[in-house]
């Protein structure tokens, strides 16, 4: 279900939270509630970031939930949990505790073994063990390793400990990428690296190299002064991420039945960077509403598809970093790297059998042709020219 920013009337019906209501009434979330303790994973933001969901939207969801018979909580990192009254989310605003997934001290947790690239163990947040019921409540914007956030990055980091959130980081590092053995003179050549290097990706330190593929944008500037084959960029260390995402996306939703859950998306302020890194810049996409789903992978899908032909606001693009402008690309990749792909997360989402990415877009109250060009010509005033 989708509700976009164009509305039919300028009236409170058809505004973004009129279609919310639709929405949430399509989704069949309210019938669902009753004495039911609700899991809200939010993303709550840091530092002097204010882009992330307006907590204006998340309390109108909560108290629906409530006056449903619901028991309603919100979630997130523990890091992010002190500062959220700083960005409007405290009990009174939202009307329902506001909580760290894995307890105040990050140890409050079940574990599964995943063994998947260095990564042993996964440690989910107690909390999504505790409830009921899953609303993934997820604000749509860039990342710079997961290409972009929304439903899936939500659950697949923000349920996790920090342990295991750096962890699924250094799934990146796994696969063998840096061959000393080929490099004739080390020191000559990791200089040239770090040079050739635009965003202080590659690293030198106690004999190791360190490519640091959180910022990496693939431009291969570093392969290409590497005349001896002693550097490898390549898509292993970036899908490394997307992957382990699945993993612990999986973990988390085994906790729900497919009844149980829940996924909202909201498509305003979309900017380069994930909320987590505590800062806001202007939009690099324009907002396209709201959509909700009971499936993950569907709504992540209808959410790309719906930006990818969107013109990227270049303006608003940081301009430390580079605009790909291969037209196959989504907007994302364009800024974030072609190896740092969005649909990766459904591509691997699939492959761990998540949901079905297949969907039908249904738009509710859709907003129609504009009234006016069905009228006779208008006759409007010259306009007004104002000695100021
Ligand atoms: S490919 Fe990555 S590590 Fe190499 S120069 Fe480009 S940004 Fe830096």
């Amino acid at each position: 279900y989708y509700g976009s920013t164009s509305s039919a009337q300028p009236k409170a019906e058809h505004s973004l939270i009129g279609k919310l209501d639709k929405i949430i009434e399509e989704l069949g979330l309210l019938e669902k509630v009753k004495d039911k303790h609700v899991l809200v994973k939010i993303h709550l933001g840091q530092n002097i970031g204010f882009t992330n969901i307006h907590p204006f939207i998340t309390g109108y969801i909560v108290r629906k939930i409530k006056k449903a018979g619901g028991k309603p909580f919100l979630v997130d990192i523990f890091e992010q949990i002190e500062k959220a009254p700083l960005r409007g989310y405290t009990l009174e605003t939202i009307g329902c505790p506001i909580y760290p997934v894995a307890g105040p001290k990050d140890q409050y947790y079940v574990e599964k073994e995943v063994n998947f690239k260095g990564l042993k163990v996964i440690q989910m947040g107690g909390l999504c063990k505790d409830a009921d019921i899953l609303l993934d409540l997820s604000h749509v914007k860039g990342h710079n390793t997961a290409g972009f956030g929304a439903a899936l990055k939500n659950l697949a980091l923000g349920c996790y400990t920090q342990k295991t959130r750096w962890g699924l980081h250094g799934t990146m590092q796994y696969d063998k990428y840096w061959f000393p053995e080929k490099c004739s003179d080390i020191k000559k050549t990791v200089d040239k690296f770090i040079k050739a290097c635009p965003y202080g990706c590659i690293k030198y330190q106690d004999d190791k190299l360190r490519v640091e593929f959180n910022l990496c944008n693939q431009c291969m500037r570093c392969v290409k002064v590497d005349d001896e084959g002693c550097l490898k960029i390549q898509r292993s260390n970036f899908e490394a991420f997307f992957e382990g995402m699945a993993i612990t996306t999986e973990f988390v939703l085994e906790h729900f039945d497919e009844d149980s859950r829940f996924f909202i998306n909201i498509g305003l302020d979309i900017t380069e960077y994930c909320d987590c890194w505590g800062f806001t810049t202007g939009n690099i996409l324009p907002d396209i509403g709201i959509l909700g789903s009971k499936d993950i992978l569907a709504i992540d899908k209808a959410t790309l598809d719906l930006l990818k032909d969107k013109p990227l606001i270049e303006e608003n693009v940081s301009m430390s970093l580079e605009i790909n402008n291969d037209p196959r690309l989504h907007p994302f990749a364009r800024i974030h790297g072609p190896w740092k792909d969005p649909y990766l997360q459904i591509y691997y989402g699939k492959k761990y059998g998540l949901g079905n990415p297949d969907y039908e877009l249904v738009e509710v109250l859709p907003p129609g042709e504009r009234k006016s060009l069905s009228l006779p010509e208008p006759s409007f005033p010259e306009p007004l020219e104002l000695d100021l």
